[in-house]
């Protein structure tokens, strides 16, 4: 455990003005409110303010940050109140304590609309003080490490995947490396324990075979850096395991195929000499892309930089090599808080203030949406950044999500541009407005005064900004379009009970009836009309009270329609924005529901469903491929294969049908074969509902007696 005289020396050391005796007092004070309190694992429960303090300590924060990480919890668990903070520590420290007590207030919850909200709080949070998001990130940090000492099973997954989902792309985007893989790491176990068995297994298993070929590599890049005069550290890496799974699921790899397993960092004095490094490695090693990533001229928006190149290695293999400076490899460490630093209030240097644009523009926008479930859609797309780096005509430059196109650009200028923009130039030459900007493109839009954003870009725009102001765009004039078309047909009904709409729609009588309808204004309950969701009859009824028995069998017949119309299409899928439309299932990959899946128009043939990492739809023409989604029927079943590999015994085989049938999964096919040494090989194809079904079954079927493997194949 660390001590407090451990953090009180790490800060001395990088802030030697740092006031001490406020962190001093911070310790006394907390051990005083929090005694007697213990954690689930049995320690006192000051040890966790203080591994968060210390946490803190270890990304160079200020002495306030420090402080306030051994308060964290003062406010939530103990008897001490806001004013005694105040008194003792300063308003700073309160402000900053309190801060991340709103946040711990926040209750996980797989739902959608929490999540967005804990995402929601968070921006705001960051927003206000950067240092209440970095202390929360150490709260959670050692809430992983520790988190083995829960009791229930199922708040550990659920802290894991809130852990997963929000806090390890957050530290992402704060270029807060270290701690998003440690975090990614401790949740990966938790969520998917046998994943992280095999791949920390496959990982170990040649370790000492690395290693040895690590030091052989180093080595050879010490002498020839030193025969050019280089001075430098080596340093070889092993990726965290679940990048590694990550890549190998997301790309459909073999676990020896995630060629970067090992990565070495070149870390120099200065920038010519990184450049000059980049240029050796590629004399000893062929380059694999000729395009290699140049991170130092044109840094991430959350400040990363160094050069990255992949080489043929010294035995042909493929080898990651990156490039920086010591005082990149810093900020690559700390991120954010590396610019932050030790000193005094909110300093603003270029790399803080782009990082507090983003923080902004996503708290601005996130008023823009109603539905959860869109604004999530959109974190995602901003919070698993792959950039591209573009250029406005007076060479400004401007970072955009990968795939973005010229609308997106259009957007990030000025609101106005994007909704009146009608084409656009790249390099000079004209573009198609879903055109997908490269890095370097230097990009003119034009422009045309009374032109109006079109449904259609939605289809392609990937940023925030755009998607928010577009879609606001047709809300508006949906409703501009609903309330002429309503107005209409209230007026033409009430004109066959010969009254005068439009005379009316001021009377209390009126308002009765918008009531009714749970409505707040007379133009509500005409855009109503008009968007079909009560019918212009209704409205007469209510308005003349009419008998109510009449009313209620009407509301039945609406409810009859209801279903019957949106009764799901068959195929357990739906495309899009497209009714009937013919559905086939790829037989190479064998999708199930659950599996995140993409479609590709086949002509005349309908949309073809693959797996959304299946090679046969990777090779396939982008142009082609088309969103689709699960839309799950129960009763709908699906094949897949797996594959089965066990020890022969008696009765095995037997055993593994019954398992199955157990599962209530239905066999279409099984081959089984046995090898010599008393290995038998089986291949099921088997109907499973879901994704979940078929993990059920698997995992059941690992536990029948000496079989060793079980997956999933196509
Ligand atoms: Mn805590």
């Amino acid at each position: 455990m660390i001590r407090i005289t451990d953090i009180l020396d790490k800060v001395a050391e990088y802030s030697p003005e740092a006031d001490l005796s406020l962190i001093e007092r911070a310790y006394i004070y907390s051990a005083r409110v929090h005694e007697g309190q213990v954690r689930l694992s049995g320690e006192p429960y000051l040890s966790h303010p203080l591994e968060v303090s210390g946490i803190l300590a270890d990304m160079n924060l200020d002495e306030i940050s420090v402080t306030s990480g051994l308060l964290h919890d003062v406010l939530e668990d103990t008897a001490a109140t806001p004013k005694e903070i105040e008194k003792i520590f300063g308003p700073e420290v309160l402000h900053i304590v309190s801060g991340v007590t709103k946040l711990s207030k926040l209750r996980l919850s797989s739902s959608e609309a929490r999540q967005a909200e804990s995402i929601r709080k968070m921006l705001l949070a960051m927003a206000d003080d950067i240092r209440v998001i970095l202390i929360k990130l150490a709260d959670r940090l050692h809430n992983m490490r520790t988190l083995q000492y829960h009791r229930s099973e199922k708040k550990k997954i659920n802290i894991a995947r809130e852990t997963m989902d929000i806090y390890a792309p957050i530290s992402a985007r704060l270029g807060i490396y270290w701690i998003k893989k440690e975090l990614e790491d401790a949740s990966f176990k938790y969520m998917l324990p046998d994943e992280y068995e095999r791949i920390s297994n496959l990982v170990a298993k040649d370790q000492a075979e690395r290693e040895k070929y690590v030091e052989t590599v180093k080595k050879y890049i010490l002498k020839k850096m030193g025969e050019a005069n280089l001075k430098c550290e080596v340093l070889g890496r092993n990726k965290n395991y679940y990048s590694i799974y990550h890549k190998m699921m997301s790309q459909n790899l073999a676990f020896e195929d995630v060629y970067d397993i090992i990565a070495f960092r070149i870390i120099l004095d200065t920038i010519p000499h990184c450049y000059e490094t980049l240029g050796l490695i590629h004399s000893l090693w062929k380059p694999i892309d000729i395009k290699f990533k140049d991170y130092i001229s044109r840094p991430k928006p959350n400040m990363y930089q160094s050069l990255h190149t992949t080489v043929f290695g010294p035995y042909g293999e493929r080898m990651e090599v990156q490039i920086r400076t010591w005082e990149m490899d810093r900020v690559a460490k700390s991120g954010i808080a590396a610019h932050w630093g030790y000193k005094e209030g909110k300093q603003v240097d270029e790399g803080v203030s782009r990082m507090y644009t983003w923080i902004q523009e996503m708290v601005e926008n996130q008023e823009n949406f109603r539905d959860p479930g869109e604004f999530m859609e959109n974190v995602r797309i901003d919070l698993f950044p792959d950039e591209v780096y573009v250029f406005t005509p007076r060479g400004e430059i401007k970072t955009l999500p990968k795939g973005a196109t010229p609308v997106d650009f259009a957007y990030m200028i000025h609101s106005e541009v994007g909704d009146q923009c009608v084409g656009a130039k790249v390099n000079d030459r004209m573009v198609p407005l879903q055109y997908e900007l490269q890095t370097g493109d230097v990009i003119e839009i034009v422009t045309q005064k009374n032109h109006q954003p079109s449904k259609d870009w939605l289809k392609y725009v990937k940023t925030v900004k755009a998607r928010s102001k577009i879609r606001q765009w047709i809300k508006t004039q949906e409703k501009d379009r609903s309330i002429s078309l309503g107005r209409e047909m209230c007026e033409k009904a009430f004109r066959k009970e010969r009254l005068n709409f439009s005379a009316l729609i001021k009377t209390d009588e009126m308002n009765r009836v918008v009531e009714h309808f749970g409505l707040k204004a007379v133009e509500d309950l005409i855009a109503s009309v008009g968007y079909g969701k009560i019918t212009p009859l209704q409205v007469v009824r209510r308005f003349t009270a009419k008998a109510e028995s009449e009313e209620k069998r009407e509301s039945v017949f609406n409810k009859l329609i209801g279903r019957v119309r949106k009764k799901k299409p068959k195929g357990g899928v739906v495309v899009k924005g497209v009714d009937d439309i013919l559905i086939r299932f790829g037989k190479c990959c064998q999708p199930v529901p659950g599996d995140s899946i993409t479609g590709y128009i086949t002509r005349g043939y309908g949309v073809t469903v693959h797996r959304a990492g299946c090679i046969n739809a990777l090779k396939m023409n982008p142009d082609r491929q088309i969103e689709v989604e699960w839309n799950i029927e129960k009763s709908d079943t699906y094949p897949v294969k797996i594959y089965i590999r066990s020890h022969d015994r008696v009765g095995l085989l037997a055993d593994v049908v019954s398992n199955i049938s157990k599962n209530e999964a239905n066999i279409l096919n099984a081959k089984t074969e046995t090898q010599e040494n008393k290995i038998v090989n089986s291949v099921f194809t088997i109907d499973v509902e879901d994704t979940e079904h078929l993990s059920r079954v698997m995992s059941s079927l690992k536990k029948v007696k000496q079989v060793l493997e079980v997956k999933r194949i196509s």
